[in-house]
């Protein structure tokens, strides 16, 4: 039988705990009595819907992106999430800004997943590998629009948000989720693009301004890249646990 611990250990192996930024909150943020598991339920976020999931399922660790705790926690309410989860005996261990900037972590995937060759850091923290973001170049040039329809098909977005500062794209820094601000670094490294989320106003004239394509597909279509492999390595690492995705989230984010 496994335990939340062997997973939280099997996790900090390949994205140490220690990695993450400091005003993150990565760990095993819920620790439910029982430690033996069976059934491990994957999500990006820790919403009342995603607990519900993992109840009806009879999960009892939840493996997600986002901290499920982050603000100090000045009072608890029954709707509120880590309620539902003490209520239902179920952990929460979160994977955050070390899973980012892991080998193997959500900006490799999305690396990866770009068609990205010759993967390097975008903007290392040592000199083993991680890294903030990562780039990389496409086997050919695309012009503007075909790379945007490549994003789009890769990461499953319905809609993308874009300043066009270059028409010819070969080379890409890719940063899921909130990585607007690397635009910057990716200019020193001669990007032409920079795939990323939560763009603001003055960072997409900036991006004009430098000459890079940035490309906002948004934080969940992003980062949520990550979690399917990450399944499948727990998959490998745990054969005798049940391994699943959350069906029942999906992107916040609507477009008309
Ligand atoms: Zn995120």
């Amino acid at each position: 039988m496994n335990t939340v611990r062997d997973v939280y250990e099997y996790i900090n192996a390949f994205a140490p705990f220690y990695t993450a930024e400091s005003w993150d909150n990565s760990g095993l943020l819920v620790e439910a009595k029982g430690a033996e598991i069976d059934k491990v339920l994957i999500a990006l976020d820790i919403t009342t819907d995603v607990v519900e999931e993992a109840n009806e399922i009879g999960a009892n660790l939840i493996v997600s992106h986002h901290p499920v705790i982050f603000e100090p926690l000045k009072r608890i309410a029954s709707d509120d999430v880590v309620y539902q989860l003490a209520k239902h005996d179920i952990s929460a261990i979160c994977a955050h800004t070390n899973l980012d900037v892991a080998q193997g972590g959500v900006n490799d995937i999305l690396a990866h997943r770009l068609n990205l060759q010759n993967i390097q850091p975008l903007e290392p923290l040592d000199s083993n590998g991680l890294s903030l973001g990562r780039i990389g170049e496409l086997n050919n040039t695309m012009d503007c629009a075909a790379f945007l329809d490549s994003v789009k098909k890769e990461l499953g977005c319905s809609g993308l948000k874009y300043t066009q500062g270059c028409t010819q794209i070969k080379r890409v820094a890719v940063c899921g989720g909130a990585g607007a601000s690397l635009v910057y670094r990716a200019a020193q490294l001669q990007a032409d693009a920079l795939v990323t989320a939560d763009s603001k106003h003055n960072i997409l004239l900036d991006a004009k301004k430098l000459g890079i394509t940035l490309v906002d597909a948004g934080h969940y279509c992003t980062e949520q890249v990550v979690l399917q492999p990450l399944a499948e390595k727990l998959r490998k690492a745990f054969p005798s646990l049940c391994i699943v995705c959350s069906q029942r989230e999906g992107d916040p984010v609507q477009y008309q």
